[in-house]
């Protein structure tokens, strides 16, 4: 998986997955949640940090499996 070595910009989804898990996507994402359903991180070089981020807002949040792969956990 190629690493992500420029900033981008991320949003968590405001509806949790089946899991119960908020996801974390770049704002270039395709699965993107609607502009009502999703809250600004901010930029971030890791997508780690950027879950970190989302984590205050979500205890469960995690990476988009199709955007941040690399920082998605099951
Ligand atoms: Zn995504």
């Amino acid at each position: 998986m190629q690493q992500r070595n420029i900033s981008a910009g991320y949003y968590v989804n405001k509806n949790p997955d089946p899991n119960g898990d908020h996801e974390v996507h770049t704002s270039d994402c395709r699965y993107m949640p609607r502009e009502e359903n999703r809250i600004y991180l901010g930029t971030f070089d890791k997508c780690r940090d950027a879950v970190q981020a989302a984590k205050k807002h979500y205890p469960k949040a995690h990476g988009c499996s199709y955007c941040i792969k690399e920082c998605h956990t099951e």
